[in-house]
């Protein structure tokens, strides 16, 4: 029997649509889009098509889009692009539960003489915007950068109330704000007009788009320092030979992730919450992490669940090998040792962070495939020694 997959956010099987436009454009395109003659021209077409696709899926305009590797790049051409490590000291205003791709950037421009504020979320993995924009107002602060939905445990950010606040508090000139709206892209709408940014990062392979394409919008007249310099590639921002039928079918899976986000959101929020009811009449002394289950403001397919007593990589082995695919915090991180440091930054103990497990359901999740995901954590958990009843300190 097939395994449960349910590690949507570290990534998401390519769609079955996109897969088949991925190799009838492998098979057709032979030409680099920067050269003139035809088989170029044909593959320059379909880079300015798929960048039209996506500017019109995320609402913006087309030179807004720059096509990266993925959102791991998009976010460090956002912070050392703003923030240059040999330019004049300047200042970052972050939380502390973004993604690697945002905190190791921030580590080494902070020890290039930045100031970075790190905010910490409260204990239901929500940043406070107050705190946020507190911190943004020292004169030397040029870069807000606040994710806008948790890859860990789901929560979402304010980013309306943020961005307004910077319009009153701060010339929004000298401020630019950036959101990393990898893990919001087809499970939440995406507003980015709402939501006041001047940069925003997306990334293909968690939509059904395949791996290695990631998209950075910056908004007209956003000053942003090229990090990879060559060929001048999308408008001078992002060097280098484009991946024509890789950002195609990005394109085409960004589109479906928007149209169909409403019905995707609709029906993985109610699986994640029946899993997550039938999963703790199952396992008593299990605790959601992250924002309650009926939440607005929370991603719909992402629970993170404390089974206290728990060894996590022990026990991400066995539910593998009974056959569920989870997390143990960010796969990013599941390979370290260190407990999350978004859970740590909750404030939950070292040894609760490493008794949390992810589970990030997706558009293909069934019922049945939900239910026997609760039936193989009753059962696995069942052999080892857990804290049972503990309650919510
Ligand atoms: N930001 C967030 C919130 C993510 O979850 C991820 C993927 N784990 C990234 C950035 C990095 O994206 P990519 O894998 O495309 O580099």
């Amino acid at each position: 029997m097939r395994s449960v997959y349910l590690d949507h956010n570290a990534t998401t099987p390519l769609r079955s649509e996109v897969r088949e436009h991925l190799l009838a454009e492998l098979d057709e395109l032979r030409g680099n889009p920067s050269s003139v003659h035809a088989a170029g021209r044909r593959a320059r077409a379909v880079v300015d098509r798929a960048r039209e696709r996506a500017a019109a899926a995320l609402g913006v305009a087309e030179e807004e889009c720059v096509f990266t590797s993925g959102g791991t790049e998009a976010n460090n051409m956002v912070l050392f692009g703003s923030l240059r490590p040999h330019g004049p000291p300047a200042g970052l205003v972050t939380s502390a539960i973004e993604h690697p791709s945002i905190l190791e950037p921030a580590a080494l421009l902070e020890s290039a003489g930045h100031t970075v504020r790190r905010i910490a979320p409260d204990g239901e993995g929500r940043v406070d915007m107050q705190a946020v924009l507190e911190a943004a107002t020292d004169p030397a602060c040029r870069l807000v950068s606040i994710m806008a939905a948790n890859n860990e445990v789901g929560s979402c950010a304010r980013l309306g109330e943020l961005s307004e606040g910077l319009r009153s508090a701060a010339d929004p000139t000298r401020v630019r704000l950036h959101t990393d709206a990898t893990q919001a892209l087809g499970r939440l709408p995406i507003d980015l007009a709402g939501w006041g940014v001047d940069l925003a990062t997306f990334s293909a392979h968690k939509v059904g788009g395949p791996l290695g394409v990631g998209l950075l919008v910056r908004r007209r007249g956003v000053p942003l320092a090229p990090v990879l310099a060559g060929g001048g590639q999308e408008g001078g921002l992002r060097a280098g030979t484009e991946n024509a039928p890789a950002l195609s079918a990005a394109a085409l899976a960004v589109e479906l992730a928007v149209t169909e986000q409403a019905s995707y959101r609709e029906r993985v929020g109610k699986l994640a919450a029946s899993l997550w009811e039938n999963l703790s009449r199952a396992l008593p002394g299990a605790r959601l992490i992250g924002p309650p289950i009926d939440a607005s403001e929370r991603l719909p397919n992402t629970l993170a669940v404390l089974l206290p007593g728990a060894g996590q990589q022990l026990l991400v082995a066995r539910l593998d090998l009974e056959g569920i695919a989870v997390s143990a915090g960010s796969a990013c991180a599941s390979g370290s040792i260190e407990p999350s440091h978004v859970l740590t930054a909750m404030g939950l103990e070292e040894e609760d962070a490493r008794a949390t497990l992810r589970l990030s359901l997706g558009r293909e999740t069934s019922p049945q495939e939900a239910r026997r995901a609760v039936e193989i954590l009753r059962r696995t958990a069942a052999t080892l020694p857990l804290a049972e009843g503990r309650r919510e300190k």
